[in-house]
């Protein structure tokens, strides 16, 4: 059954993986994790620390995913795992309120500045969700727009045309959402602005709520044009439609007030999760509080949760968000990001593969596939059997790369130049064996 494009064994993952398989549907618990987009058998993590991870069969790798995300401070900050143990020594879940829970509120509020109020939910889905249903509430209309490509967690009604591992597995309708959900989500390619303009022209009205990730991360890297922005912005005030960023992934990682703090934004909701939790399961939804009165129990609208607020969650987070705000790290990441971009751009010149480098600021994907790549349409051209092929090399080198061609990479604050630099050696390596 091994037919793994890796040249290294790791029998331990190989051993852990078969095991998995008979307990977890495909073996994990998220479908990224199983390495269908490469192919091969998916590696065991026994620990990270800093800017690598190490799997169980004792191979060291220098992590670009970061847990697709949270880790912009590296694994194991210091100031996290302190936070997390004088939280835990207090206790893990109360089910009443906390002083913490208003401190990260407070932390979202002053650095989002669209942000007046927030609830904190436990993940990213849970987020989009909310504030998918917020919109409805508040509007009194049903349909939601969101753009091809775009990832939205696995929400019913946002799982149409979605990017990630959804994109990956080619599932753009999962079984189990039903006609009638699909049918009041409306699927617009992202930066078609015409194709904007005619959706309200034609249902205005209807309109509840524009989703869209403010910089794409989910099918690869893509980048909005201003026009687009300005289209997003000036039709839903138009139409009383609500703005709800995604700010899942950016939030954060792009700047302390998220990409819509560099794109001039200014939504009336934005999601947030992955950064927002310092490594734990945390995700918030806030907005202009005339809107995000409308919750329970100041409004109608219902959305709760047990373990909503948790104290580790909350205490990982505070610890992350104080650290971005007061020794902020995004001078380096940039610093980081332009030479390892530089660097990747140059070894698939000089190898002959025709690519595209997509970057802002410490989020980037290399596509296997001329650019521009402005939309999904474009995106889903690139040949993923050479980036998997490019994949199980770096893997092979010691690099840990998003396992689809269709992720964002993310360098966290803990990479050092070195790091970068032993990347861009293994990458021009490996695109010189897959131009063949
Ligand atoms: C990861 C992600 C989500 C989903 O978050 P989960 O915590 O995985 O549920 C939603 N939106 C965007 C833009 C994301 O990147």
């Amino acid at each position: 059954m091994n037919t793994s494009p890796s040249q290294i064994s790791r029998p331990l993952s190989q051993a852990a993986f078969e095991h998995a398989l008979t307990l977890m549907p495909g073996g994990v618990n998220s479908p990224a994790r199983a390495f269908g987009a490469v192919g091969g058998t998916p590696i065991f993590i026994e620990r990270a620390e800093g800017a690598y991870l190490y799997d169980i069969d004792g191979n060291r790798y220098i992590d670009y995913i970061g847990s697709w995300g949270p880790m912009i401070l590296g694994h194991r900050h210091p100031a996290v795992v302190a936070a997390l143990n004088a939280a835990i020594e207090r206790g893990t879940s109360y089910g009443a309120p906390t002083v913490a829970e208003s401190e990260l509120a407070e932390r979202i509020i002053e650095a989002v500045e669209s942000v007046e109020k927030v609830r904190l939910v436990n993940s990213g889905t849970e987020a989009t969700m909310s504030a998918i249903r917020l919109a409805r509430g508040f509007t009194g209309r049903d349909v939601i727009i969101k753009f091809a490509g775009n990832y939205h967690g696995h929400v019913d009604s946002l799982l149409v045309a979605a990017g990630s591992s959804a994109a990956t597995l080619g599932t753009p309708n999962s079984p189990g959402v039903t006609a009638g959900t699909a049918q009041d989500t409306l699927i617009l390619e992202y930066n078609d602005v015409e194709g904007l303009e005619e959706a309200f022209a034609k249902r205005g009205a209807r309109i509840a709520g524009v989703i869209f990730e403010p910089i794409v991360g989910n099918m690869g890297v893509v980048v909005p044009s201003g026009k687009f922005c300005e289209a997003l912005t000036r039709l839903t005030q138009q139409h009383g439609t609500l703005l709800i960023c995604d700010e899942v992934m950016t939030g954060f990682r792009i700047a302390f007030g998220g990409a819509q703090d560099l794109l001039g934004l200014k939504p009336d909701i934005t999601t947030m999760g992955k950064i927002v939790g310092g490594g734990l399961p945390v995700g918030a939804y806030g907005g202009r509080a005339e809107v995000m009165n409308h919750i329970l129990p100041a409004g109608k609208v219902f959305q709760a949760g047990t373990l909503s607020g948790n104290p580790l969650a909350t205490a990982a987070g505070c610890a992350t968000l104080k650290i971005l705000k007061e020794d902020p790290p995004y001078v380096k990441l940039e610093h980081l990001s332009a030479r390892l971009a530089t660097g990747l751009r140059e070894a698939a010149e000089a190898a002959g593969v025709p690519h595209s480098l997509a970057r802002v600021r410490s989020m980037m994907t290399l596509f296997f596939g001329e650019g521009p790549i402005n939309d999904w349409q474009a995106a889903s051209k690139c040949d993923t059997k050479r980036f998997a092929r490019f994949f199980w090399g770096m893997m092979d080198r010691g690099v840990y790369l998003p396992c689809s061609q269709y992720e964002a990479l993310f360098v966290s604050a803990a990479h050092t130049e070195a790091d970068i630099d032993q990347t861009i050696t293994a990458a021009g390596e490996v695109l010189e064996e897959v131009s063949k």
